[in-house]
C-alpha cells in the first residue's frame, strides 16, 4: 500500500468534507497531472497547467502549503501566484479564494484544468527560482495540493523554456522518470502529493559529478557560475561521508538514487533536505580548487553541511516527530523534538568529518570550540529551554530580532552539544558498549527504514527519550531533565574531561575570534557586552547582551558609534581600546540613534570567560582510547 499523503490539507472552513479515495480510485492510472513550464525567464514566471480528471462534482479544493518542511516558518507561498484560472471542456469556471492558501472551482463532472502563474525570484532553497541563467523549484511553490486526492499519483511534465538560448538546459531531480531519458526534460512521476513536493528540481545548464556509495548512484550537481574545482577530490571526500552515514544506519541506503543540487554564487550559504535528495547554496571559494591540497575552513563548512543535510535523509525525512506525520499544510506543527532532529544532525554532521578522517581530531575540536562558545555568548540559554526552543521555531528561532541572544537559544548549537553529553555519558555509563549510534539505530528501525514502506509512523513526543532508555538500559531521565527541560549550564567540561580533551575559558581576543585555544589566553578581559557589524567604516550595535556595560550605559542596538574618548570610532580602535583597558574603565562614547547624535558614559566590566578552546591531552592512556571510540582517530 502507498503511504498516505504527507502533506495534507486541513479538515475545516466552509462546505468542506473530506473525499476518502476509493478502492477503483486507487486502481487507476494517474488522473492528476501538472505540466510546468518557465514561461517567462525574464519576469521570472513559471505557468503550471493542472489537470484534474475526476474533480469533486460538489466544487474541486486546491490549496498550496504555507511552509516547506525543513524549514519552520509560514511563509505563505500563495503569495506568488500572479494569475489564475479554471476550465474544463465546456469553458471558463470560477474560482472563489477561501482564504490565504486556497481556492475552490465551481461544481463540474468533467476534467478539470487549473492554469496559473507563479512569480520565482527567490535565490534560496526553499521556494522558486527563475531567471535567463537557471531555475529551480519545489513543488511547496509550484503544485497545489487537489485536496481529496492527495494519495493520488501524479505525473509532472517538465517542459524547456522555449528558445535556442535554453537547447543545453537540463533537469536534476530525484523525482521518478516516467517517459524522461536521464537529465531530460520529459514526464516524471510521484506516487503522491507528499512525494511531489519533497523532489524539488533544478533546470539550466549545470555541471554534473557522478559517483557510487555502497552502490548506490549519487549525482552532484552544481550551477551558477563556476571557477575551476577538483571535482575528483569533491565526489572523493562526499562518497566518504555518504558511505559513513549509510553503513552507520546500515545498508541498503533508503533510496535508489541520491541528488545534490547545489548553487554556487559569491557568497551564498544554506542547504535543505529532501528524502532522496538535497537544495545546497555555497560560495565559489568553498569549493576545492585544483592543486590546492589543506583543508581550507571554507571547504570545511561546506562539507559539513554536506554531511548535515544527507544525515536529515535519516533523521528527520523517515524518523520524524509524530506532529510531522502528516505535515500540516495549513499552519505550523508543533513539536518540542526539533533539538533531536537538528541539534543530533549538527553533532553528527561534523562528527562524520572527523571519523572518515576528512579532518583531523585538532580541526574537529576548534568546530567543536567555536559551538561550544557560539552557545556561551548566548545570555538567552539561560532562559529558554531546548525543548521550548524547539516548540517556538516558529515565532523565535525563524524570526530573530536584535533581542534574539538574550531570548532564546539555538537548538542546532546547543543541541549539539546536548547531544554530545548524552553520547559521552552513555558511553560512560555501559563502559564503552553502547553510544548514541545505539539509539539513532533503534530509532531507524522502529520508526524510519518504513517510513515511506507503508508504516508512516512518527516518533511521539515522549517516545524519544523511552527508545534511549530502553536500547542503553539507563536510567536517563534525569540527564533529559537537565540537557532538554533546563536552562543549566550543559556538564561540557566533564563530558570532555573524560575523554582527555582540556578545556580553556578565556577572553574574546577581538571580534573576529569564535573561539579555539589560545597558548597565550588571558583567562578575562573587558566586554562592551554587544555583538557589532559595520555602518560604512564605523561601528554598528547589532545586539545588546542583557545586563553589559553598553546596555547599561543607554546605548541600543543600531546605534552607530562615532567617537570613543574623542577619537573617530572603527572596528580597529575599538578592539585596541578593549585590549588594554581594565574593568571600571570609563569611555565617553558618541553614537548616532537614528540621526540623532548622542553620548554616552560608557564603565566597562569583566568580560564573562565565554570563549572557549578546547585541546586532545596526549597523558592519559585509557582517556586517549575513550577518545579513539568516540571520534574514530
Ligand atoms: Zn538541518
Amino acid at each position: 500500500m502507498l503511504s498516505s499523503a504527507d502533506f495534507a490539507l486541513p479538515n475545516k472552513g466552509v462546505n468542506f468534507r473530506p473525499f476518502p479515495r476509493s478502492q477503483k480510485q486507487a486502481a487507476m492510472k494517474p488522473a492528476i497531472h501538472y505540466r510546468i513550464v518557465p514561461v517567462s525567464p525574464e519576469a521570472h514566471l513559471f505557468e503550471i497547467t493542472l489537470t484534474i480528471d475526476k474533480p469533486e462534482p460538489a466544487g474541486q479544493r486546491l490549496g498550496l502549503p504555507v511552509w516547506i518542511p525543513g524549514s519552520y516558518l509560514v511563509r505563505e507561498f500563495a503569495k506568488n501566484i500572479v494569475s489564475i484560472e479554471a476550465f474544463d471542456e465546456h469553458g471558463s469556471l470560477p474560482m472563489a479564494k477561501l482564504d490565504k492558501r486556497s481556492w475552490q472551482v465551481a461544481p463540474t463532472r468533467a476534467p478539470l484544468t487549473v492554469r496559473y502563474t507563479v512569480y520565482g525570484f527567490d535565490l534560496s532553497v526553499r521556494t522558486a527560482y527563475l531567471d535567463q541563467t537557471r531555475a529551480f523549484f519545489n513543488g511547496t511553490s509550484l503544485c497545489l495540493g487537489v485536496e481529496g486526492q492527495l494519495d493520488a499519483p501524479v505525473v509532472v511534465d517538465l517542459v524547456a523554456p522555449a528558445g535556442k538560448d535554453y537547447r543545453e538546459w537540463r533537469v536534476a531531480t530525484s523525482l521518478k522518470p516516467l517517459k524522461a531519458k536521464p537529465f531530460a526534460f520529459g514526464s516524471y512521476t510521484a506516487a503522491n502529493y507528499d512525494e511531489l513536493i519533497d523532489h524539488p528540481v533544478e533546470l539550466g545548464d549545470f555541471t554534473l559529478i557522478q559517483f557510487k556509495a555502497c552502490g548506490v548512484p549519487h549525482d552532484f550537481v552544481l550551477s551558477g557560475r563556476l571557477p575551476k574545482i577538483d571535482s575528483k577530490r569533491l565526489a572523493r571526500d562526499v562518497k566518504a561521508i555518504c558511505e559513513y552515514q549509510i553503513k552507520l544506519f546500515g545498508e541498503p541506503a533508503p533510496f535508489d538514487r541520491y541528488v545534490f543540487m547545489s548553487f554556487v554564487s559569491g557568497d551564498g550559504y544554506g542547504g535543505l533536505e529532501h528524502r532522496a535528495s538535497t537544495a545546497l547554496m555555497c560560495s565559489r571559494d568553498s569549493l576545492p580548487q585544483p592543486g590546492e591540497t589543506g583543508m581550507k575552513s571554507s571547504y570545511r563548512q561546506y562539507l559539513g553541511l554536506i554531511s548535515h543535510e544527507y544525515f536529515h535523509t535519516w533523521n528527520v525525512k523517515r524518523i520524524k516527530p509524530a506532529a510531522y506525520a502528516p505535515y500540516p499544510a495549513d499552519g505550523e506543527a508543533y513539536s518540542r523534538l526539533l533539538w533531536a532532529f537538528e541539534g543530533l544532525t549538527s553533532y553528527y554532521d561534523d562528527l562524520t568529518l572527523v571519523r572518515t578522517g576528512l579532518i583531523e581530531v585538532d580541526s574537529y575540536l576548534e568546530l567543536l570550540s567555536h559551538t561550544i562558545t557560539g552557545v556561551l555568548r548566548s545570555p538567552g540559554r539561560q532562559v529558554q529551554t531546548l525543548e521550548d526552543s524547539s516548540f517556538d521555531t516558529w515565532i523565535k528561532y525563524y524570526r530573530p530580532d536584535e533581542n534574539a541572544p538574550n531570548s532564546m537559544v539555538s537548538y542546532y548549537t546547543k543541541g549539539a552539544l546536548a547531544g554530545m553529553c548524552l553520547d559521552l555519558h552513555i558511553r560512560k555509563e555501559t563502559a564503552g558498549k553502547q553510544s548514541l549510534d545505539d539509539v539513532m539505530l533503534a530509532l531507524w528501525q522502529r520508526y524510519g527504514r518504513d517510513f515511506y514502506q507503508g508504516k508512516p509512523v512518527g516518533v511521539p513526543e515522549e517516545g524519544w527519550e523511552a527508545v534511549a532508555e530502553e536500547v542503553t538500559g539507563l536510567k536517563l531521565k534525569p540527564l533529559f531533565d537537565l540537557l532538554l527541560r533546563s536552562t543549566e549550564e550543559l556538564p561540557l567540561e566533564t563530558a570532555l574531561a573524560q575523554v582527555g580533551v582540556l578545556w580553556q575559558a578565556r577572553a574574546q581576543v577581538g571580534a573576529g575570534d569564535k573561539g579555539g585555544w589560545l597558548d597565550k589566553a588571558k583567562p578575562t578581559g573587558v566586554w562592551l557586552g554587544a555583538r557589532t557589524g559595520t555602518d560604512a567604516g564605523l561601528v554598528k550595535l547589532t545586539h545588546l547582551f542583557t545586563d553589559g556595560p553598553a546596555m547599561n550605559a543607554g546605548l541600543s542596538a543600531n546605534d552607530v558609534l562615532v567617537a570613543i574618548d574623542g577619537l573617530k570610532a572603527n572596528q580597529a580602535n575599538l578592539d585596541a581600546v578593549l585590549a588594554t583597558a581594565k574593568p571600571g574603565d570609563k569611555l565617553e562614547v558618541l553614537a548616532f540613534r537614528r540621526d540623532e547624535l548622542l553620548k554616552f558614559k560608557l564603565k566597562l566590566d569583566s568580560a564573562p570567560a565565554t570563549t572557549v578552546g578546547l585541546k586532545a591531552s596526549g597523558e592519559d592512556k585509557a582517556k586517549q582510547a575513550e577518545r579513539r571510540a568516540w571520534l574514530g582517530a
